[in-house]
């Protein structure tokens, strides 16, 4: 199992996924539904790097309020890219688009990642996971404050901000 991983602040993430996100998100927006995917990338202390993006996978379910990845899709992905990366890249987190309004964790937002934070825990996918939401003008990023935040009343209170960074070059 790997160390639980401490409060990350920072996120970097390259110009050209950034890009890519961004037009991912439209393209749902356009048809009011939500979209999202994997972050993939390494840490280091509290800073994240993203290296890789993992897409919603085929059986996703895209909604109005709501999004559901294919998980089946998503770990295979997941996998397949930890191997080419000879174990760099791991799992950092999910990213989500709100097709209308900001960028503020729902209630259920809240209570994804928290379940998210407790039970991602089989090796490849290290404790504290992000959650990118994109807004159409907004991008927010959050991470656990805890390892182990409430899930039955996970308040805003128990989950931090991270700061989103672009970069040039991976
Ligand atoms: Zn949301």
């Amino acid at each position: 199992m790997s160390q639980p991983r401490q409060l990350i602040t920072d996120l970097w993430i390259p110009r050209e996924l950034g890009h890519q996100i961004a037009e991912e998100a439209k393209l749902f927006r356009d048809r009011w539904l939500e979209t999202g995917g994997v972050l993939m990338g390494y840490t280091n202390c509290s800073s994240a790097v993203v290296t890789a993006l993992v897409g919603p996978g085929p059986d996703a379910s895209h909604k109005r309020n709501s999004f559901r990845p294919d998980t089946i899709y998503q770990r295979a992905e997941i996998a397949a890219h930890f191997e080419r990366s000879s174990g760099l890249d791991t799992y950092l987190g999910d990213w989500h688009s709100h097709p209308t309004g900001g960028a503020g964790q729902s209630w259920t937002d809240r209570r994804m990642l928290a379940r998210l934070t407790r039970d991602w825990t089989d090796g490849i996918d290290p404790h504290r996971p992000l959650m990118l939401i994109v807004a159409e003008n907004e991008w927010r990023c959050y991470c656990a404050k805890t390892e182990t935040p409430p899930r039955m009343l996970p308040s805003t209170a128990n989950f931090a901000d991270v700061m989103l960074r672009l970069t040039e070059k991976n």
